[in-house]
C-alpha cells in the first residue's frame, strides 16, 4: 500500500524517544513519562514522545522570558530577518523529510504534505522580510498648553507568546505562528497537538540549527489539559495564539483574563460555497469537491455547505459523484493516494456519527458514507455527499471536520445570502459565477473572513486570514498579524 521509501533521516528520527526543548536543551519531561504517536493509516505506534507537564511549561515560559529580556532583545531587526531566512533554507533543504513526517503522523497524501513543506519555507521567508519594516509613525498632535510637542510611536514586541496548534496542518500551523512572533521580536513556547508532535519537533531542531539563541523558541509536547491549559493561563505569557476547536478557543479566551494577555484565535467553520446558474459548472463542481475533500475534510476552511442553484443541481450532483469516485483512498505514503485516513480513531468516530445523524435527519445520501472495503486497518472513510433540500439536518449546521459535503439548492439570491450567513461561524465562503456584478455583490454580503470567487482555499502570506463570529479573533499572516504580535507605544516630547 506504500510505495515511498522512508528517508534514513526519518527512520533515525523515529527510532529514538523524542524530548522537549527548553532553554536550548533537549530534555525528558519533568515527570519522565512518554506517550505514543500513532500512524493513522496502519494504527501502529510511530514513536514515543515526552509527555510534558505544568512544571515543563513553567520552565519553558521562564526560558522564553529570560531570552526576551536578554539576548533576543539585543538582536538587530536585520539579524532576526537573517535567522528566519536561514530557517527557510533549512526547511527547503529538509522538505521531503518534513513531508514524510507529516504523512506518517497525520495521514494526508504525500503530495499535499510536500505542498505543506514548500509553503512553510515560503511563509518563513515572507516573515523574514518584516523585522526591518516594522515602523512607528509621527502624529500631528495639538496640545492644549500650546507648547510645541513631538509625538511618535514605537512598535514593540508583545513579549512571551504561547503558541498552541492543531493536528490538521501540523507544520503550516507552527510557521503561521512562529513566523510573525519571531519577526516581531517575541519569544515563544510552542505546544503542538498530541496527535502530531513529530514534525513540530523536527522543525524546532531546524530552528536550533539555524542559530536562534537559547530560549527564543521552546517546545513542550503533551496533552491539551496537561500542557496547553497551563500555557494558555500562565501569568508570564503575554499573548496566546491558538488554532483548534471553538470549544477550546472559548476556554482559552476565558483563561486569558488573569493577566489580560493578548489572544488570537483561529477556530472552526461551516463554510458556504455558492454556485450560481451561470457558473462554469464543471470547474465549480471540481472546486466544490476539492474544497471539501482536501486533507480528508479536516480543514478549518472546508467547503462543507454547498448551495447550488436549482436549475443546475442535477448536473452538479453528477459531477460530484464522479469526483468522489475518482479518489484513490489509502496510505498517504503512496504517490497515487489522493485521500488518506482521518487523523485518529476518535475523529473517525465523530465523522461516522455525523454520517449516521445525517441519515436519521432524512438527508439523502448521494455517495460514500462507508469504509472502503479494501483497507483492513486505518481510520478511513469514503468521500461522502449528502443532499439536504430542506436544510434541516445537523450535517448542514455543525462542523464535521471530515470528507462529508452537504448540498442544498436555492432559487432566490437574497434568501440564499441569508441562509449562507445563518451560522455561528464565519471563516470562509465561495462564489462560482461568470457574472462580475453578482460575484462582488454576494462577496460583500457574506459574513466571512475569506471569500473566494471562482476558487477555493487560496491562502497567501501577504493576505490576511481569519474568521468572523465564532470562527475566531484577529487575523493571521500579512501585515495584520504583525500588529497582533506588537504593542504600539505613543511617546510625547515637549519641545517648548
Ligand atoms: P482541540 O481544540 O482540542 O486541540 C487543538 C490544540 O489545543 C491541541 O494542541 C490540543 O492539545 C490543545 N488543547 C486541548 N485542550 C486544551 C485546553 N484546555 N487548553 C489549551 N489547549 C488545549 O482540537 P481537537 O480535539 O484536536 O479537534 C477537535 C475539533 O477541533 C475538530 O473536530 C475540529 O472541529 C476542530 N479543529 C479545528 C481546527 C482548525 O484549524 N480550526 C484544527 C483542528 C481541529
Amino acid at each position: 500500500m506504500s510505495d515511498i521509501e522512508l528517508l534514513p533521516g526519518v527512520r533515525d528520527f523515529l527510532s529514538v524517544p523524542q524530548k522537549i526543548f527548553v532553554d536550548g536543551s533537549w530534555q525528558p519531561a519533568s515527570g519522565g513519562a512518554y506517550f505514543a504517536v500513532e500512524n493513522p493509516a496502519t494504527e501502529t505506534t510511530l514513536c514515543e514522545v515526552a509527555a510534558g507537564t505544568e512544571a515543563d511549561i513553567d520552565a519553558a515560559v521562564a526560558a522564553a522570558r529570560k531570552a526576551f529580556e536578554g539576548p533576543w532583545r539585543r538582536e538587530t531587526p536585520a539579524r532576526r530577518g537573517m535567522l528566519l531566512l536561514r530557517l527557510a533554507e533549512l526547511i527547503d533543504a529538509h522538505a521531503e523529510e518534513l513531508a514524510q513526517l507529516v504523512v506518517l503522523e497525520n495521514g494526508k497524501p504525500i503530495r499535499l504534505a510536500r505542498g505543506e513543506a514548500a509553503s512553510a519555507a515560503n511563509i518563513i521567508r515572507y516573515f523574514a522580510g518584516w523585522p526591518t519594516k516594522i515602523e512607528g509613525s509621527t502624529s500631528p498632535v495639538s496640545p492644549a498648553s500650546g507648547s510645541p510637542m513631538l509625538n511618535y510611536t514605537l512598535r514593540e514586541p508583545v513579549g512571551v507568546c504561547g503558541l498552541i496548534v492543531p493536528w490538521n496542518f501540523p507544520l503550516t500551523m507552527c510557521v503561521w505562528k512562529l513566523g510573525p512572533a519571531l519577526a516581531a521580536g517575541c519569544t515563544a513556547v510552542l505546544k503542538p497537538a498530541e496527535q502530531t508532535p513529530l514534525v513540530a519537533i523536527r522543525l524546532v531542531q531546524l530552528i536550533e540549527q539555524a542559530g536562534f539563541p537559547a530560549g527564543v523558541v521552546n517546545l513542550v509536547t503533551g496533552l491539551g489539559a496537561a500542557t496547553g491549559a497551563p500555557l494558555a493561563q500562565h501569568p508570564q505569557v503575554d499573548k496566546v495564539a491558538f488554532t483548534g476547536s471553538t470549544a477550546v478557543g472559548r476556554l482559552i479566551a476565558q483563561g486569558a483574563t488573569g493577566n489580560m494577555k493578548r489572544v488570537s484565535l483561529e477556530l472552526g467553520g461551516k463554510s458556504p460555497n455558492i454556485i450560481l446558474p451561470d457558473a462554469d459548472i464543471v470547474r465549480a463542481a471540481k472546486g466544490a469537491a476539492d474544497g471539501i475533500f482536501i486533507n480528508q475534510g479536516q480543514t478549518c476552511t472546508a467547503a462543507s455547505r454547498l448551495y447550488v442553484h436549482e436549475s443546475v443541481l442535477d448536473d452538479v450532483l453528477a459531477e460530484l459523484r464522479q469526483h468522489a469516485a475518482a479518489h484513490r483512498i489509502g496510505s498517504g505514503l503512496s504517490e497515487a493516494t489522493t485521500l488518506g485516513p482521518l487523523v485518529s480513531a476518535r475523529q473517525l468516530d465523530t465523522v461516522n456519527g455525523f454520517i449516521q445523524r445525517g441519515l436519521q435527519d432524512g438527508a439523502e445520501l448521494i455517495c460514500g458514507g462507508g469504509r472502503p472495503d479494501n483497507l483492513a486497518k486505518g481510520h478511513f472513510v469514503e468521500p461522502t455527499v449528502f443532499l439536504d433540500r430542506a436544510e434541516r439536518a445537523c450535517i448542514a449546521k455543525e462542523e464535521i471536520f471530515g470528507p462529508v459535503l452537504t448540498v442544498m439548492s436555492w432559487s432566490d439570491v437574497d434568501d440564499l445570502v441569508y441562509r449562507a450567513n445563518d451560522t455561528e461561524y464565519g471563516l470562509a465562503a465561495g462564489v462560482w459565477t461568470r457574472d462580475l456584478k453578482s460575484a462582488h455583490r454576494i462577496a460583500a454580503e457574506l459574513k466571512a473572513g475569506s471569500v473566494w470567487i471562482n476558487c477555493w482555499n487560496v491562502v497567501d502570506p501577504a493576505a490576511p486570514f481569519g474568521g468572523y463570529k465564532a470562527s475566531g479573533w484577529g487575523r493571521e499572516m500579512s501585515k495584520n498579524v504583525i500588529d497582533a504580535y506588537t504593542e504600539t507605544k505613543s511617546v510625547f516630547v515637549d519641545l517648548g
